[in-house]
């Protein structure tokens, strides 16, 4: 028999939220309540903005949504690493990561979780499924460049070579990856060397926010993509930046960032309920709002 909620509802309620700044136009809550729903769940989806008048910062925001009950929360900019302190556990993704992206909470405590990474291999396999990992490029060594450069190198890139406008983070996520997968497989770049970067490379991953409506522009010149080259953006909004329309024009497979963002949503959805979502209703869903 089903539970029954103390609203009076016949659907089990359970409330998550999302903690970073400038989130109102998070697309997340659409995602989660829309796959609760079709399990028979309503989720109550609250946004726990660090740039709302009187929020407190990160480590604060994670203690009140325990104290008041969330199941967990979603972690996104900049916020991925300034919660790891008030944290009791993290899993083996978010610990070699330095970062999470899911917090979920029980009787065992705060557990951080990192579903960016595998989120968006499982991107890659569901939009570009013959995507040679031989030499990848990553390009931006933030938060999401390291979560994806740490999956690729897990789901087999044979090279990857990380490249950022400043080179000390480069060189800090490239010495990270280099201890747990072997320096023959990693190293950092000089921006200036991207086109020789490039011109041996089988994938680009733009991990940069260049192409969003407040960074607008791409962040590689168009001469440099060919085919041969696959290239993936994590820009989701717009659903085709001008890179990935530079790509297409010059021949590139490409693969926009709305899939990392439902894959990692499935993953989300999963550690908050148990339960796995249909990816794919998970997708139209994205389709419809972006
Ligand atoms: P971040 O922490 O700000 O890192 C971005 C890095 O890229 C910074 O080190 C930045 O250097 C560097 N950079 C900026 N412009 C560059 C350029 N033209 N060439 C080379 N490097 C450049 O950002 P993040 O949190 O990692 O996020 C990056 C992007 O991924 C954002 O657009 C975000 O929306 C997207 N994202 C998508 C998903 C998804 O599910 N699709 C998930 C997570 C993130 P400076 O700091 O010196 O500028």
């Amino acid at each position: 028999m089903r539970a029954v909620d103390p609203s009076g509802s016949a659907h089990p309620a359970y409330t998550i939220g999302l903690i970073g700044a400038g989130i109102q136009g998070s697309l997340s809550p659409l995602l989660h309540t829309r796959a609760a729903a079709r399990h028979g769940l309503r989720c109550h989806y609250r946004l726990l903005d660090l740039k709302e008048p009187g929020t407190a910062g990160a480590p604060e925001l994670v203690a009140r949504a325990r104290a008041e009950g969330l199941r967990g929360v979603g972690v996104t900019h900049p916020c991925k690493q300034s919660v790891l302190p008030v944290l009791d556990r993290l899993s083996p993704e978010a610990e070699a990561i330095g970062a999470v992206n899911t917090i979920v909470f029980d009787a065992q405590g705060a557990t951080g979780h990192n579903t960016d990474g595998t989120g968006f291999m499982a991107s890659l396999r569901h939009g570009l499924p013959g995507a040679r990992l031989d030499r990848v490029a990553v390009l931006g060594a933030g938060g999401a460049g390291a979560a994806v450069a740490h999956a690729l190198l897990a789901g087999g890139a044979r090279r990857l070579t990380v490249l950022d406008a400043d080179p000390a983070p480069a060189g800090r996520l490239a010495a990270r990856l280099s201890a747990g997968f072997g320096g023959d497989r990693v190293r950092d770049a000089p921006l200036t060397t991207l086109a020789a970067v490039l011109e041996r490379a089988t994938g680009l991953v733009n991990a940069t926010p260049v192409g969003m409506p407040g960074s607008p522009g791409c962040p590689v010149p168009a001469r440099l993509l060919r085919p041969g080259l696959w290239v993936a953006d994590l820009v989701y909004r717009p659903a085709e930046t001008e890179l990935l329309s530079l790509a297409g024009k010059a021949g590139c497979p490409t693969l926009p960032g709305g899939g990392m963002l439902v894959f990692q949503a499935v993953e989300g959805f999963r550690l908050f309920t148990g339960i796995r979502p249909d990816a794919r209703r998970m997708l139209a869903d994205l389709a419809t709002a972006v």
